[in-house]
Order: structure tokens, then sequence, then C-alpha cells
């Protein structure tokens, strides 16, 4: 019997791969105050920001991070490296906070690695989009303005929506918005899916665009959000989006929508609960449709948003069929998967000219494997 003494890990070794990481972590704030936000809110540093600028100017931000690294700061600094804040964001997207409500963890891992995901289901997805988006005509801003000043009924298509909430700038496109002047009447969604239900991330996508119409100055005390699933392979009519807006503009006129009470919720709420939602089946198409309630989109961006400004770690879904069907975990990215993937997706690394590594997730559907749904 032999032993490999260098397999062996001494508290040494690991306390050498902590502060690689540290400085790792340090430096992917991308700048000194950067930096100075990260180790203070860990409480790894009581030194000004003038004081953190100086020292980091003068000798390095590795100087600044060694000295930081001492023994009675390793508990903060081991929980910090396993548990980063995410990056403040740029700008985020609001299907990615709807995604938050699939699994947080996958929104979490996405700003950490680069994971590139083919699959027929996508490719699907996207041409379906385009084909819809070639029935409008295109129109100029300009007319756009006239038409809101008149007071004139238009649908927009693709129409781009960006605004700040709770200080966190959104951004988003929608797939398309009927107006009546500036009064948003409908917000339609197309889904391409070969599951006909609704789902927390349709609702809360949705429900994002609602309060970024509203912070573009449009009146939203009537909209009406509709989701549109469409069976991938299934028939395509013509003038398929003007029906769907025909219709789910009807199905909202026939009765009053009853009042909503928005029940107090745990930790996360559920964006379904209480929702009220009017459902058409059609061989093209399933609609379901709901008002939009100002109330619950505040409850529902809101507690996504909170992972944004950093209140709170990404909370991984409970479902193991998600991870199963997860890119992250069939790339070896999630240490907290609840099971193993199933084989669905093929992993390959690339690195990229300019020495970024990026997974790219191929899929080949598994037989008997549930979609990847949201
Ligand atoms: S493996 Fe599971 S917990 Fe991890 S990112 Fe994927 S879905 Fe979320």
């Amino acid at each position: 019997m032999s032993v490999d003494s260098e397999a062996i890990e001494t508290p040494q070794d690991a306390e050498r791969e902590l502060f690689r990481a540290f400085v790792a972590l340090v430096a992917s704030r991308g700048s000194r105050k950067g930096a100075w936000e990260l180790v203070k809110g860990a409480g790894i540093t009581d030194q000004s920001l003038k004081a953190f600028y100086a020292h980091a100017r003068k000798d390095g931000l590795e100087a600044v991070v060694t000295t930081l690294f001492t023994a009675d700061k390793l508990e903060a600094i081991r929980a910090l490296v396993a548990n980063p804040p995410p990056l403040p964001p740029k700008r985020v997207a609001v299907s990615t906070l709807a995604n938050q409500y699939y699994c947080e963890m996958q929104v979490h891992l996405g700003t950490l690695h680069d994971v590139r995901v083919t699959s027929a289901e996508l490719s699907a997805g996207n041409e379906g989009h385009a084909r819809l988006e070639a029935e409008a005509e295109p129109i100029t801003e300009e007319e756009v303005t006239r038409r809101i000043e008149v007071g004139e009924k238009m649908g927009l298509v693709e129409l781009g929506l960006a605004g700040e909430v709770e200080g966190v700038p959104l951004i988003g496109r929608a797939d398309r918005v009927q107006l009546e002047g500036s009064k948003a009447r409908l917000l339609l969604e197309w889904k391409f899916s070969g599951r006909r239900d609704l789902y927390p991330t349709h609702v809360v996508q949705v429900e994002a665009y609602g309060k970024l119409l509203r912070a573009s100055g449009f009146e939203t005390s009537e909209l009406v959000h509709a989701v549109a699933v469409i069976p991938r392979g299934g028939p395509r009519p013509e003038n398929m989006a003007e029906t769907m807006a025909k219709r789910a503009a009807d199905i909202a006129s026939v009765a009053p929508w009853g009042e909503r009470k928005i029940a107090s919720q745990g930790e996360m709420p559920d964006p379904l609960a209480g929702l009220g939602v009017r459902r058409l089946d059609s061989s093209a198409f399933t609609l379901f449709v709901f008002p939009h309630h100002e109330q619950a989109a505040e409850r529902d961006v809101s507690w996504a948003l909170g992972y944004w400004k950093g209140a709170r770690a990404p909370r991984r879904t409970t479902s193991p069929s998600r991870c199963r069907a997860c890119p992250y975990n069939a790339a070896g990215l999630c240490d907290v998967a609840l099971t193993a993937p199933d084989g669905r997706y093929k992993s390959r690394e690339m690195i990229t000219r300019d020495g970024d590594r990026v997974h790219l997730l191929v899929a080949t559907q598994a037989p008997n494997a549930p979609p990847h749904r949201r």
C-alpha cells in the first residue's frame, strides 16, 4: 500500500487556495471602489474608502488583500468566497429577473460563468418569434408619438422598455403591447413550449413589463396581461399575433375582474396565487389572460431585486427535476445541485481568443426526459 503525498491537502494548501480565490474575487469587482465595498460589506476591513484607495494606489490591490488576509478574518473571508454578493448590475434584463422564479442559483451562476446553450427547442422559439414579428409593419418613433398624442389605438411589437426600479436598472422587450393613446390596454407575451401551462416566470415577466410601462408614463390601471403558449409544430394561421391579441381582449372583456387579495407570503412569493386567470385553448395556441395588479407586481419584482441589491444570497430551486435538466449542472458548475444531470446536454469547455472560458452546452434531449421548461 502506498500513499500519494501530493494528493493530501494540508491546511497550508487550503489556505493558499483560499487566498487565491479571495484575490480573484476582489479583483473581479473591476474597481478599487468595488473592491472596498466588497470587503467592507463583509466586515473584513474597517478602513475608509480614502485609506483603502491610497494603499491600493501605492502598493497595488494584491498587497492590500494580503494585509487583510489575517487569521482573525479567515472565517469571514471563507464565507465571502463561498457566497460572494453579485456584481452590481449594469442592467438586469426582465427575462433574467423572471428566471429567478425558476432557479435563482442558475441566474447567479450565469453572472459568474459564460454558459451558452444550443437546443432545437431554443432555435424553434427564436424562429417562432421572428415569424410573429414579421407580421408587423415597421413604424417610425415619430409616428408612434403622434398616435399616442391623438389617443389612437395601435399594437406595438417588440417594444423596448427600460427604467429603474428600486435603484436597479431594468431593460426588456415586450412581444406585443396594445395601446389606446397613453393607456396600456394589453400586454401579450409569446412562449413556445410543448406544455400548455402558465408558470410563475411568465407572470413575473409581464408584471415587470407592466411596471416599466408605468415608469415610462403609460396608464396601467386597466392593463391586462396575456401569455400565449404556442406548441412546437402546431398550426400557424395567418395574422396569428393579431388574432391572439383580439382573442385576449375579448376574454378580458367578458366580465369584470374580481378583486384580488394579496396574501401575506413566506420569503419567496407565489406569483400564481389568487391570479384569477382566464384560459382559452385552440389548436394553434393557449391563452392565459389576467389583469395587471400593481401591488402583486411590486411584491414579485421586489423579491427578485433583493438578490441584485445584495440583500440575500442566491436561492436554489427545491425541484430536483430542474436540477436534472440544468445546463449549469451538466457543466459541473453548481455545487448545490439536488441531483445529477440527466445527460440531455453534452458539455464542452472552450477558451475564446480573449482567454475567456466558455461552457458550450449542446442539448441532445435524453429519451423520456421532461422538456427544460420555464
Ligand atoms: S443544478 Fe439545480 S440548484 Fe443548481 S443551478 Fe441548476 S437548477 Fe439551480
